[in-house]
């Protein structure tokens, strides 16, 4: 059986009464930590690490990260007006999007940096900035996601310019007189300090055929083990290999790049849990199933029923010190929706994947772990018209602060003419 992870028993119980679920918790030590560690990442020649705000864009955790040295990446021209409101400097911020922002002369004014993502991106930025800098994404050729929807490169990926076309992507940017002088790669590499060995690699060679690029990102993707039997990547030891190659590179081409590293999954995942209320429990028989029901589902975390994702489950008892015993048990959402399920089986997004949790009862707490990364910000929010739900920020002292209201039905409706 899982334990829990950052809460104790005690404080899930207050926090499910004070609160109302389901809700999100995120616990301020762990984002700290997570914050430290990411910045501490070894380098050659200097680094800038961003978070990559798409996974949890909770103006109070930009802020804390924001306030402890980290930069921002944003995924969309919205995300990067979300980062300015919530007070974040305009250069601090970077926009890497698949479509491009409808204000982008607004945003760059103001002072965000741009990655152009295509061609066609880097010809419109070109066109309302000629004669500046800018930084591409290129798509080196390899990725490697544990599944075709969480592929980030290689053929299969539509993101950033395809390596073969880097000629007319230096084309465009000299008809505007722009400067190519940051690359940008995001492939995803796990945990095999091998794997990011490889991808930096296949980076730096491409680097070395763009001569005015200073700066080098590689993105994201840095693994966190969610359930226990996962492996997590060891920042220390993948970012000890990359400075050997970034100093290599130096010696041969006679230019000290620059690293940006830009990690979601990695700064948040593990310092959120979704809070549930368990509000049913029934079976298909003796050769059937058990399913606990709870008040939540897809409209909060979407990632078990999209891709099978596994995250750790927790039944917290309503009454401290209850004796309850064990089962096997599949847990489903709140929604109308067959695939609205929390317990995927492991290998087989498609398969039920019984877990083995303490007896529940209606009314008792079931905690789902790791959820602090595309699970708010990713979820099928509003369908069966459940309110988007609150989000909660454990501070070091241990004290719940509330950083989002539950939403209301009002709410919902308010565009509706
Ligand atoms: C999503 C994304 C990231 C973060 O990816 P994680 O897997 O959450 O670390 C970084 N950079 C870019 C461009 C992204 O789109």
């Amino acid at each position: 059986m899982e334990s829990l992870a950052f809460l104790t028993e005690d404080q899930v119980r207050c926090i499910q009464t004070e609160f109302g679920t389901p809700l999100f918790v995120y616990d301020e030590r762990t984002l700290e930590r997570r914050a430290r560690e990411v910045l501490a990442f070894p380098n050659a020649f200097g680094l800038t690490a961003r978070f990559a705000m798409k996974s949890l864009p909770n103006a109070a955790v930009l802020r804390l990260f924001h306030r402890l040295g980290l930069r921002i990446d944003a995924s969309s021209g919205y995300e990067a007006e979300r980062a300015l409101r919530a007070g974040i400097p305009a250069a601090d911020i970077q926009i890497t999007a698949q479509e491009l922002p409808k204000d982008l002369e607004g945003l760059i004014r103001q002072g965000c940096a741009f990655n152009a993502c295509s061609v066609l991106q880097l010809n419109e930025y070109g066109r309302l900035f000629p004669n500046t800098e800018v930084s591409v994404r290129v798509n080196p050729g390899l990725g490697s996601g544990h599944s075709n929807r969480t592929n980030v490169g290689g053929p299969s990926a539509s993101f950033g310019i395809w390596h073969e076309h880097l000629d007319e992507a230096h084309g465009v940017a000299a008809r505007h007189g722009v400067r190519i002088t940051g690359m940008h790669t995001h492939i995803g590499s796990g945990s095999d300090p091998e794997m990011w060995v490889h991808c930096a690699g296949l980076s730096l060679d491409i680097a070395a055929r763009m001569p005015e690029v200073t700066r080098l990102s590689l993105g994201g993707g840095y693994k966190i083990a969610r359930m226990s039997t996962e492996k997590e990547a060891n920042l220390q030891d993948i970012g000890g290999r990359m400075s050997a190659q970034f100093e290599a590179f130096a010696l041969e081409h006679g230019r000290k790049l620059h690293l940006e590293v830009e990690p979601g999954t990695y700064l948040v995942a593990n310092a959120g849990a979704l809070i549930c209320t368990v509000i049913d429990v029934v079976d298909t028989g003796a050769s059937g199933n058990i399913f606990i029901k709870i008040d939540g589902g897809m409209t909060e975390n979407t990632r078990p029923s999209l891709y099978g994702a596994q995250h750790p489950i927790v039944v917290v008892p309503n009454e401290a010190g209850a004796a309850r015993g064990e089962g096997d048990y599949l847990v489903a959402g709140h929604c109308c929706e067959s695939g609205d399920t929390f317990t995927p089986a492991p290998d087989n997004p498609e398969g039920l994947g019984p877990r083995r949790l303490t007896r529940p009862e209606a009314g008792d707490a079931l905690v789902m772990e790791a959820c602090g990364a595309y699970c708010s910000s990713m979820s099928t929010k509003n369908y069966n018209s459940f309110p988007e739900c609150a989000e909660v920020l454990l501070k070091a002292d241990g004290t719940p602060q509330l950083i989002r209201r539950r939403q209301t039905l009002d709410q919902i409706l308010e565009n509706e003419v």
